[in-house]
């Protein structure tokens, strides 16, 4: 018999409105049938679980795109431990799916780091879906490097080192510096392929954007993060992201990265759907205070930034739950209008929101309930309850 868990009186925003009270029935795997008010008589039997919502909020899990680590793990060890830790911890963070972003190393690094990324690759128990790899650098911009290593950036120019990459099922995302001519043929492939061209570390003016939109752009990492300044003559990638409706623009809601009025300047003005949220996390989070292994080099976690002994920010130690509480008290929307900056926007920007990001009957049973302060409060991944306050 396959398993069956009735979610009852639920808040579930559902994409056409919101049911209060509702109900959800997930059957194996996927979301079964859901609807207003409480749930049918027949579908209340001794096979079916049945969790008693609350009256809290059922949403489709996180999906964070750009992942580098947690718990003193990080893509780039390239173990399998590590990446079912990190997946763990995603978990008990609302996170059903995410990408295993790699960072600029020698290419020995990156093929462990995608190598171990295909072995993990799926469902993982207790855990949120490995859907593949997100591939940060090495084609950058040197001058934009962030804390990625500066040595090891460089062009797209050898094309089998890059294609050796891409052709490999599990690279998702490709982030790259697109004023580099000798990187837009990857763009051109990445975009025939399927895989997401994103503008990343990147000093590429508003000209240069518009010529990698119109070559396969779709995407902007960090958005404000490692890229030009707007200038009101010179308006660069930011100007792009923010006003080219063909890119989707990451945000690292973390209020480090980005500062709060800024951040509602991004929602201003691309909206729910032009926008995500991502964490950069790296292998500092849910760790104390003190100083990790960051490449070669070494980072000092304090006052819950990340930084490189030069000051520079190394990514973040967030989570997408703090990173929803912080934008939602930012901006001031409700979760009703902002849920997709979570969940569908990102299933968009990798195509699979056929499949997940949104509660549809058919799609995964990746859900999670959200209390109304936007506090965790159960995870599902792919039908199986993964973690519960
Ligand atoms: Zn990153």
């Amino acid at each position: 018999m396959i398993p069956q868990t009735l979610f009852k009186n639920a808040r579930v925003l559902s994409p056409t409105g919101i049911y209060e009270p509702g109900w959800l029935l997930v059957e194996g795997r996927e979301i079964a049938s859901m609807g207003g008010g409480t749930p049918p008589a027949p579908l209340i039997t001794e096979d079916v679980i049945t969790i008693e919502a609350n009256g809290w909020n059922l949403l489709p899990g996180f999906i964070d795109l750009h992942v580098h680590g947690a718990l003193g793990h990080d893509t780039m060890d390239a173990s399998v431990e590590g990446l079912q830790a990190i997946s763990r911890h995603l978990a008990q963070h609302g996170v059903t799916s995410f990408l295993a972003a790699t960072w600029t190393a020698p290419d020995e690094e990156i093929n462990r780091a995608l190598l171990t990324v295909g072995k993990v690759y799926g469902r993982i128990p207790g855990g949120a879906t490995l859907l593949g790899a997100y591939l940060e650098g090495p084609y950058l911009n040197p001058n934009r490097a962030g804390a990625q290593a500066h040595e090891s950036i460089r062009s797209a120019a050898d094309h089998e080192t890059a294609h050796h990459w891409i052709d490999d099922d599990m690279v998702r995302v490709v982030v790259l510096a697109p004023e580099n001519p000798e990187n837009l043929w990857l763009v051109e492939e990445c975009a025939q392929k399927g895989i997401t061209v994103a503008a990343g570390h990147t000093s590429a003016t508003y000209d240069e954007m518009q010529v990698a939109v119109s070559r396969g752009v779709r995407h902007l990492t960090h958005c404000f993060n490692a890229m030009g300044v707007m200038h009101h003559r010179q308006p660069g990638a930011i100007g792009a992201g923010l006003t080219m409706p063909e890119l989707r623009c990451e945000l690292i809601a973390d209020n480090i990265h980005v500062h709060p009025a800024v951040q509602k300047i991004l929602y201003q003005a691309k909206g729910p759907y032009g926008m995500l949220l991502v964490s950069d996390c790296t292998r500092t989070t849910g760790m104390p205070d003190g100083e990790y292994d960051f490449d070669t080099r070494k980072v000092v976690v304090k006052d819950n930034i990340v930084r490189l002994g030069d000051g520079t920010l190394a990514g973040s130690r967030l989570a997408l739950d703090q990173a929803l509480r912080n934008f939602s008290a930012n901006i001031r929307r409700p979760l009703s209008e902002l849920w997709p900056v979570v969940t569908l926007t990102p299933a968009r920007a990798i195509g699979i929101a056929h499949q997940k990001g949104v509660l549809e009957i058919g799609h995964d049973a990746d859900l999670i309930l959200l209390d109304d302060d936007l506090q965790v409060k159960l995870t599902m991944t792919e039908g199986s309850i993964v973690f519960q306050a």
